[in-house]
């Protein structure tokens, strides 16, 4: 009988390196080759218009029919001419990923004969057929209204055929239905806020930038180990497995020599990413074995995370010619590290002034402490929100796990600003702030050294860390959309920038001089926000029972986390941000909820299926070989001998017996309380009765399946084990 784990292997190692397609001529040639950039826009559309129109999306003003008519005609002309036949309207439902429907260029006209077409209004304006998308009930389903809705500040794209335009998703009533509605609302929340306490500052300054640069971690698997594994096809991660002897203890696999085959995929992905105009510069490996990391230059936050979107899929692509599959679950394998997205987030103004990086100045630096200290108090103020921004059915299990960021969120600012803080808060106004005759500033004892050496110190215990010059908010999975992370940041800051500048204004108002009453605020900041500073080991008991005296989020159960969206302070910040309603607010976490509820009824029947269909099977059969060896044994031997010669094989039996037993015991047990859960009548109860019930039985079961992978001949064992998984390549 043969076996479909050794057919498997066999077509691994079958899998020879593929040629790649090698870019023509240098980077620069190619970038961007299938974008339709400003620059390029400049041939197909007259300059009047993109003049009009740059100034609109620059500027977040709605653009006018007129407008969108006349660029449609151009986009049409520019996508024909380099082999589109399609277009879709792009967008990013709260399920993740992104959406897609395609329509061809042409249409009928009225005698029948084909006619190419592609109106304003096709670019402007859609309504997919969108019912089965969730909306956590803003929309009500039997009317399916949700209309896509062009985003002009992110440029169109070609992939193959198809020309993508980027689109906001939103219900018929306005509500936002996806990620980038809000996404953009936080940023333009963002950028009024900082650029009113920039102007303390530096009048010059007329807009501030929202940075973002991701990290995107991921796994590769030989595609033929993949099609045997139905959890991994299913749900993105092993449900079981036993650990492999050899994983990331030796820590050879973290910037080791990247394998020939995966190289030779990574090229290509790198091409096509740079084809798309995704300035990707850094490839290496990451901790465990076959992990990766690839990551771009930073760019503005909205086309940033559209491009990391269409990394993902652009990996999933290239992976498949190169016979791998690319795993971006955030927890493929138990027991190595998981898989994260740092997104390195940032401020920076028109002039060109990082705002959280030290400057050149006195006012810089004073600007780079203010920017520093209302970061660090907007993410104590919302720290448990932060947490529900990036939790998930799948992110779970990487959180809290070995060498991922724990689920409490705490910064981490490194010695040399710790030290510039303390410095300030023990320090008077006329130490700190040194006004001299000529009624020039500088600065007394907070004086910030330009080059920050914490920069190579990092402590990647931490999930949100000051890097030098920008922020690492590390909690974030692999899998997610950055969008739901960034808005919610994004409008933390915002509020508190707003809270801040209305504190200042009241006290500047009154007569008091601008410098001192910065002062003031900034030391008042620095001792209220202390409870979310943290430098020391973030993995660590200790740190748990601290951060919950200091009266931080501790919550770890993903359905409880996801009530932080509807606590009353995160409402009260988005609907002053104006990034979300409450409605919206409570239709995510519907979403949220239901979502975790999917994934995690999939998973466990998943594993029933597997530990029915595939474990106890092979388990039975070995089970059976010793039992008739210890037949064969009593007819060949005496009864003395007997005994101890089949000492082995019973023993053997009866563990088999035992973990066989356990594990169909397991399974009706998990079925039932699977039904019980999903009896419940909202999916905030399912969610948490799947967490608190059908997850400790999954975790029983898997923990008998893998003691039975541990005790079966491994010629039976049908399933692709951890070694191979990682280790073929
Ligand atoms: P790491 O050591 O964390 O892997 P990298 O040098 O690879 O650091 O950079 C990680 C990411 O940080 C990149 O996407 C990079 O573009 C981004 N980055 C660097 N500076 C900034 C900044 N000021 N704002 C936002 N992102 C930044
Ligand atoms: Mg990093």
């Amino acid at each position: 009988m043969g076996n479909i784990r050794f057919d498997a292997l066999k077509g691994a190692f079958e899998h020879k390196l593929v040629e790649t397609v090698e870019p023509e001529g240098k980077v620069k040639d190619y970038f961007a080759q299938d974008v339709f950039t400003r620059d390029k826009m400049k041939e197909y559309i007259a300059q009047e218009v993109l003049d009009q129109l740059f100034d609109d999306v620059d500027n977040g003003r709605t653009i006018h029919r007129d407008i969108a008519d006349i660029v449609a005609i151009g986009i049409r002309k520019w996508g024909i001419e380099h082999g589109a036949t399609h277009f879709t309207h792009w967008f990013q439902p709260l399920t993740g990923g992104t959406a897609e429907k395609h329509d061809a260029f042409f249409t009928l006209d009225k005698n029948g004969a084909l006619m190419e077409e592609f109106s304003g209004d096709s670019l402007y304006q859609q309504e997919p057929d969108a019912s089965s998308f969730p909306s956590g009930g803003i929309r009500n389903t039997f009317e399916a209204r949700g209309y896509s809705a062009w985003d002009p500040s992110s440029p169109v794209f070609l992939v193959g055929d198809t020309l993508c335009i980027p689109t906001v998703f939103v219900a018929y009533t306005g509500e936002a239905l996806d990620y980038k509605t809000p996404l953009i609302r936080s940023t333009a929340s963002l950028c009024h806020a900082a650029r009113e306490v920039c102007a303390y500052f530096d009048k010059q300054v007329k807009h501030v930038h929202v940075n973002l640069g991701w990290e995107q971690e991921y796994f590769l698997v030989d595609e033929a180990l993949y099609n045997a594994r139905p959890d991994l096809m299913l749900t993105g991660r092993t449900l079981m497995g036993h650990n492999s002897a050899k994983s990331q203890q030796l820590e050879d696999h973290y910037f080791g020599a990247i394998p020939a085959r995966v190289l030779a995929f990574m090229r290509e992905l790198e091409y096509e990413a740079l084809k798309a105009g995704i300035p990707v510069r850094t490839r290496h490996n990451e901790v465990a074995p076959n992990q990766f990391e690839m990551a771009p230059i930073f760019e503005e936050v909205n086309l940033a995370n559209d491009h990391n979107l269409l990394v993902m899929s652009i990996m999933e692509r290239v992976a498949e010619k190169h016979h791998f599959r690319v795993l971006l679950h955030e927890k493929p394998y138990a027991a190595v590290n998981g898989s994260g997205k740092h997104c390195n987030w940032s401020l920076q103004t028109n002039t060109g002034i990082n705002l959280l990086a030290p400057g050149k100045n006195p006012y810089q630096n004073l600007q780079f402490i203010t920017f520093l200290v209302n970061v660090l108090m907007a993410v104590q103020r919302h720290n448990g929100l932060l947490k529900a921004s990036i939790v998930s059915a799948t992110n779970e299990h990487r959180l809290g796990a070995n060498e991922a960021p724990p689920a409490i969120i705490s910064v981490f600012l490194g010695k040399q600003i710790t030290g510039v803080l303390d410095k300030l808060e023990h320090a008077t106004a006329e130490e700190a702030i040194i006004i001299n005759a000529k009624k020039e500033m500088k600065l007394g004892v907070a004086n910030i050294p330009e080059i920050l050496l914490d920069n190579t110190d990092r402590n990647r215990t931490s999930p949100f860390a000051f890097t030098g010059n920008r922020f690492e908010f590390r909690a974030v999975g692999s899998s997610a959309n950055c969008g739901a992370a960034m808005l919610a940041l994004n409008a933390a800051v915002a509020e508190q920038l707003m809270l801040f500048k209305d504190e200042v204004d009241q006290r500047i108002e009154k007569g008091e001089a601008k410098e001192r009453v910065l002062f003031d605020v900034i030391k008042k900041y620095i001792m209220a926000c202390k409870a979310i500073r943290f430098d020391g080991n973030g993995y660590s008991d200790e740190w748990k029972a601290e951060a919950a005296k200091r009266g931080l989020d501790c919550e770890t159960s993903v359905p409880l986390v996801i009530d932080r969206y509807l606590a009353p302070d995160t409402i009260k910040m988005f609907e002053y941000t104006g990034v979300l309603s409450k409605a919206e607010l409570q239709s995510r976490s519907e979403v949220k909820w239901e979502t975790y509820v999917k994934k995690l009824q999939i998973e466990s029947r998943v594993m029933g299926d597997l530990v029915v269909n595939h474990v106890l099977p092979a388990a039975k059969r070995y089970q059976t070989m010793l039992l008739q060896n210890v037949l064969t044994v009593k007819q060949v031997f005496s009864a003395d001998e007997t005994a101890s010669l089949n000492k082995m094989d019973y023993s053997i039996i009866r563990q088999i017996e035992h973990h066989s037993c356990a594990i169909l015991e397991g399974v009706e047990k998990m079925t039932e309380t699977r039904h019980k859960a999903n009896r419940q009548p909202d999916e905030r109860s399912k969610a948490i009765a799947y967490h608190d019930t059908v997850l400790p039985l999954m975790a029983e079961i898997r923990e008998h399946a893998d003691a039975l992978e541990m005790i079966v001949d491994d010629e039976l064992w049908t399933l692709p084990k951890y070694r191979e998984l990682m280790f073929v390549h």
